[in-house]
């Protein structure tokens, strides 16, 4: 095993948690209080030209992070010669993304519960002037182990600072493809509704296992996507699905950014307004 590596003094890293594109995600102890915390460590050279996108996650963070408890919270940052590092508290209970794979699919009523609380963190994004931009399973965390843990909103690396009058400003095309909403792909214009049909496709894999726009070539799953062309099938993977839990999923796959919900409106969709837990009063 190679020697922990001393993050500029105060930190020591150790296991890694996780990887993307430009960054490596190590446990991290800051070495004064013993407290584990997770570091994102992101190498300059491989992202020479696109340093700007470490400072605008930086700047985003800021704005929304320890505002919501289920948005990650960015603890300290800190650059050396070679490397940026953002440090955030440390989820323990792993990605969304194991959880479904390990479960098959989630019963409804968890994830309905799990889907509410997620757009509930989108609405508060979303009311702050941000768009994520790359919501998806692997980019929401747990923060403990246990099966009720809280789950965050992870890696606002794509995210961006919107201008509200100016609903469809983004033409860029990023994010991951099977999440992707048709706007991104048509280059019309985007803003927050594509986290609206993030989280549609995100709630369709909950419930089967599978994504809806999964096809041979990235070609057919983009022509997919823009034509909005899914399926609740194979039968027997949708049998126990209510239809309001699918009528959930039409709603939030418009494939009109300008006639999907808002985070909003999503919320009080039936699937999410009815089954909010009833209160109960102590005796
Ligand atoms: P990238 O922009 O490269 O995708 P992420 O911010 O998504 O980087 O981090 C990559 C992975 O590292 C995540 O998918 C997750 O598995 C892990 N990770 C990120 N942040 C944390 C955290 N605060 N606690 C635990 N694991 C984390
Ligand atoms: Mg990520």
């Amino acid at each position: 095993m190679p020697a922990a590596q001393t993050v500029p003094c105060q930190y020591r890293t150790g296991k890694t948690l996780g990887s993307g594109t430009y960054a490596v995600v190590k446990e991290a102890v800051h070495i004064k209080t013993g407290k584990y915390y997770a570091c994102k460590v992101i190498n300059k050279k491989l992202m020479e030209g696109r340093e700007h996108m470490v400072r605008n996650e930086i700047a985003v963070l800021k704005k929304v992070s320890s505002g919501h408890r289920n948005i990650v919270t960015l603890h300290d940052y800190f650059e050396t010669a070679h490397n940026l590092y953002l440090v955030f508290d440390l989820c323990t209970g792993g990605e969304l993304f194991d959880r479904i794979c390990a479960k098959g699919n989630y019963y409804e009523a968890d994830a309905a519960e799990l889907v509410r609380t997620i757009i509930k963190a989108v609405l508060y994004i979303h009311g702050c002037g941000i768009v994520h931009r790359d919501l998806k399973p692997e980019n929401l965390l747990f923060r403990s182990p246990a099966e009720d843990a809280d789950i965050m909103i992870a890696d606002f690396g794509l995210s961006r600072v919107m201008d509200d009058e100016k609903f469809k400003q983004l033409t860029e095309i990023c994010g991951t493809p099977g999440y992707m909403a048709p706007e991104i792909f048509r280059k019309s214009g985007h803003g927050k509704p594509v986290d609206i049909w993030a989280m549609g496709v995100i709630t369709y894999f909950l419930l089967c296992g599978y994504t809806p726009f999964d096809r041979d070539t990235q070609q057919e799953e983009m022509e997919a996507i823009i034509a909005g062309d899914y399926k609740f099938e194979p039968k027997e993977y949708w049998a126990n699905v209510s239809e309001v839990a699918r009528d959930f999923v039409r709603t939030l796959l418009t494939v009109d950014p300008t006639k999907r919900p808002t985070a909003q409106q999503a919320l009080e969709h039936p699937w999410l307004a009815s089954s909010e837990p009833h209160f109960v009063a102590d005796p």
